[in-house]
């Protein structure tokens, strides 16, 4: 008689923080693909909005669940895929503690459902363990510059710390790793409350209210499109490379330059104001992109002019609805 893991047709994937931005989207991809999916996520940055759709499709559960407590599941696991934590700055600054806890404590126990279910597992890690980042572009072989004590080092020394545990399971327990960099990503189903420059900056265009920028804005970001970020995941999960690797849209832009690309896409009559610029906000950034280029032949492909429509129809939406909302109850 064949054992229930040779018979299995399916691989099944869990995604710890399945019902946040980039969760979501990697459901969505992983469905498609032919996985079963299971969602755990405990909802404080997530939402069931994300992963609506997919209710009543037989591949797919949720299980509402804080993931630095113990990780139970009755079924065989094929891929861990390591999501789960607040990741704006707004969010991390709310929820420092949180933050901490879930990139140690819920890495010790997504790493844990790994190991017992010999399955792959895969970190989103984050650019912010650059910091400031002294060296520009950021290939992996740079170490970073992080202030430990300062407001983001609650996210980015956790995601370090989450990093070196990834890397003890695989040295310890030869468990599979895979780790991302991820760098700022955007598109539909970022919150439009979250704080990120994206949907900060199209809400307020499309509102005619001011714009902020933080500083003189000559700071810069280099932005993904989900879909390309997925993409470059799912391709790093499947290959054999167990070192980190960027993952991100090398085209690196001001954010003054981009409240003003914003306020002309959107025929907004909003003003530029500027306000003080928070705490450690890294001046530069861009991935040194290499590495995914020759190890996963992979490199975005959706131009920021193609990715912002997308991502603008989907805030108007939302504006509107949350405008028809509010009349209904006042
Ligand atoms: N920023 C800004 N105005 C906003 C929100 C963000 O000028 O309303 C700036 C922020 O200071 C940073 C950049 O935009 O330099 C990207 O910020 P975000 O919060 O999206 O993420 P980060 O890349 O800092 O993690």
């Amino acid at each position: 008689m064949k054992s229930a893991r040779l018979i299995k047709s399916k691989p099944t994937s869990v995604i710890t923080g399945g019902a946040g931005f980039l969760g979501s989207h990697l459901s969505d991809y992983l469905l498609q693909k032919g996985h079963s999916v299971i969602v755990i996520d405990n909802l404080i940055t997530g939402s069931i909005r994300n992963i609506a759709h997919l209710v009543g499709n037989l591949d797919f559960k949720f299980i509402q669940q804080d993931i630095t407590e113990f990780i139970y599941l009755d079924v065989p696991v094929d891929y861990v895929w390591h999501f789960a934590s607040p990741a704006s700055p707004i969010d991390y600054l709310e929820l420092p503690i949180q933050t901490l806890k879930v990139g140690s404590l819920g890495t010790h126990k997504a790493l844990g459902l790994a190991k017992h279910k010999k399955a792959r597992i895969l970190l989103a890690s984050t650019s912010e363990i650059y910091g400031d980042p002294l060296v520009h572009p950021q290939p992996e072989s740079y170490w970073g510059n992080v202030n430990t004590i300062g407001p983001r080092g609650c996210y980015d020394e956790a995601k370090r710390f989450a990093e070196a545990l990834v890397m003890a399971y695989h040295r310890e327990h030869q468990v599979a790793t895979r780790i991302v960099r991820i760098f700022n990503t955007y598109g539909p189903r970022m919150r439009l409350n979250d704080g990120r420059v994206v949907p900060s900056f199209v809400v307020a265009a499309m509102q005619n209210k001011p714009v902020t920028v933080y500083g003189d804005g000559s700071q810069t970001r280099s932005f993904c499109y989900v879909s390309d970020l997925i993409e470059g995941i799912y391709r790093l999960m499947m290959s054999d490379t167990h070192l980190p690797v960027n993952i991100g849209n090398p085209r690196e832009l001001s954010m003054l330059e981009f409240a003003r690309q914003i306020i002309r896409a959107t025929a907004s009559k909003s003003k530029i104001i500027f306000t003080p610029l928070p705490k450690d906000d890294p001046k530069l950034r861009q991935p040194d992109i290499t590495l995914a280029r020759q190890l996963l032949n992979w490199e975005p492909i959706i131009g920021l002019e193609l990715g912002m429509e997308k991502t603008m129809s989907y805030f108007e939406d939302l504006v509107k609805s949350t405008v028809r909302k509010n009349k209904k109850f006042t």
